[in-house]
């Protein structure tokens, strides 16, 4: 308000009764939010379903689909299952999917995902033989095929071998993209894993396929109900020593822009909800497009303060991944995509 405008509004032969210490507001940002209509003319951001990436659980040698207690709506898919889940899927308007192996083949180093046979191979053939048009993200770890639980084999010291993983990662990489995968996602934290990765995909032909790295991946006990749905808890120890310390947010930007260098295609944030600040930060820090996980403990909690009658379900999903998009994020992994989608095509941003 300029000085002349406070002046009139506060002077005695103005029309009004009030005094100079409460000028009337000329700048009413209320004007802007008396209707719905309004509201979503003046929205600054907002959702659509090509947003989205549903994390999706596979298990071998089982022959039907096992709900997943921690989380209601998600489930454990058969190999049987799958394909019809993701062609479903697809039909409500999902454009990507990201797979993750729940093995019965493990062994020190995760040599099953290694193979053009294994689980990590077939579920994403599976899925893009029965979808081609969804995009299938290969999500590149060893957790879900280690006896340990680890992210990499273990040197004698009990720790992950860095440069052991990142050449089983290039290896974990091609074997992704020979069964079809459109795009692979690093998700152990291994210095040098994008550089690494991108060697492997351009020596064998496949320098055409993205790679989203999950370049800042905190230490999150966030990921408590993912570990039971892809059955990869720790034998001992924790993953400390790679993934980053939830008390660091300069240090985020120097994993981002090291990942960056090294030729990722997008960086992800993980988890959600906690490190918006982290994504915030990140986005004044580079053009490459960000994606930000909503973790199982934040699917949960929202789930079980719906159940208890706390939240409304479907609103605190709405804010939770509209604050996604409001802090910089272009793509939002979430257990919650199929609810979204469902709320996006029903009209709820055209109607809050
Ligand atoms: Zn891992």
């Amino acid at each position: 308000m300029t000085q002349t405008q406070i002046k009139k509004l506060g002077s005695p032969s103005s029309s009004f009764q009030h005094n100079m210490d409460a000028p009337l507001p000329i700048i009413r940002k209320r004007r802007l939010r008396q209707n719905a209509g309004f509201r979503s003319m003046v929205r600054e951001n907002t959702l659509s379903a090509s947003d989205f990436i549903l994390p999706m659980f596979v298990e071998e040698n089982v022959s039907e689909r096992a709900a997943i207690s921690s989380l209601p709506g998600v489930y454990r898919e058969s190999e049987q299952s799958l394909g019809n889940i993701v062609k479903d899927a697809a039909a409500t308007g999902l454009k990507s999917i990201m797979l993750f192996g729940v093995s019965h083949n493990k062994d020190e180093s995760g040599a099953d995902s290694l193979h053009s046979k294994g689980l990590f191979a077939r579920m994403i053939d599976r899925a893009k033989q029965a979808s081609p048009e969804t995009l299938v993200v290969a999500d590149l770890c060893f957790c879900e095929y280690t006896d340990h639980g680890h992210c990499g084999p273990l040197t004698k010291h009990g720790d992950v071998d860095n440069d052991a993983t990142l050449e089983n990662l290039m290896r974990q990489a091609v074997v992704a993209a020979e069964a079809g995968a459109d795009m692979v996602a690093p998700s152990g934290m291994m210095d040098g894993m994008v550089a690494a990765i991108r060697e492997g995909l351009d020596q064998s032909g496949f320098e055409h396929v993205p790679i989203m790295s999950y370049a800042t991946k905190f230490a999150s006990c966030f990921y408590g109900p993912f570990r039971d749905a892809a059955g990869c808890g720790l034998g001992k120890g924790n993953r400390k020593t790679y993934q980053m310390d939830p008390a660091n947010a300069r240090e985020a930007i120097e994993e981002a822009m090291q990942d960056e260098m090294e030729g990722a295609d997008i960086l992800m944030v993980k988890p959600g909800m906690p490190y918006l600040d982290i994504l915030a930060n990140i986005r004044q820090e580079t053009n490459l497009p960000l994606a930000i996980y909503q973790v199982s403990g934040e699917y949960a909690m929202i789930k079980s303060a719906a159940e208890k009658g706390l939240l409304d379900e479907t609103d605190a999903m709405m804010e939770s991944l509209l604050a996604f998009k409001r802090a910089g994020a272009d793509i939002i992994l979430s257990y919650f995509s199929l609810d979204a989608i469902k709320q996006i095509k029903d009209g709820y941003l055209e109607n809050v």
